[in-house]
């Protein structure tokens, strides 16, 4: 996915800057705990289209941030 594209794109609910998680080709907002899809390279920035995250999802995320901090 295009680096710049993800810079400018935040969270359409609490407007958020996302994470991309590219294993899972989806964008990731914390706050919300919501994954927005990555469709054909697209995002779909749609509350409606998102998926809920689990904790252990957030888990793994809080994890992953952690280990690649100051970076
Ligand atoms: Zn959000």
């Amino acid at each position: 996915m295009d680096r710049k594209l993800l810079d400018i794109l935040v969270c359409p609910v609490c407007k958020s800057p996302l994470l991309y998680r590219k294993e899972h080709q989806e964008l990731v907002c914390k706050a919300d705990r919501l994954a927005y899809p990555i469709q054909d390279g697209i995002p779909v920035m749609l509350e409606s289209e998102a998926r809920r995250l689990s904790l252990e999802e957030i888990d793994e995320l809080n994890k992953g941030l952690a280990e690649t901090a100051g970076a």
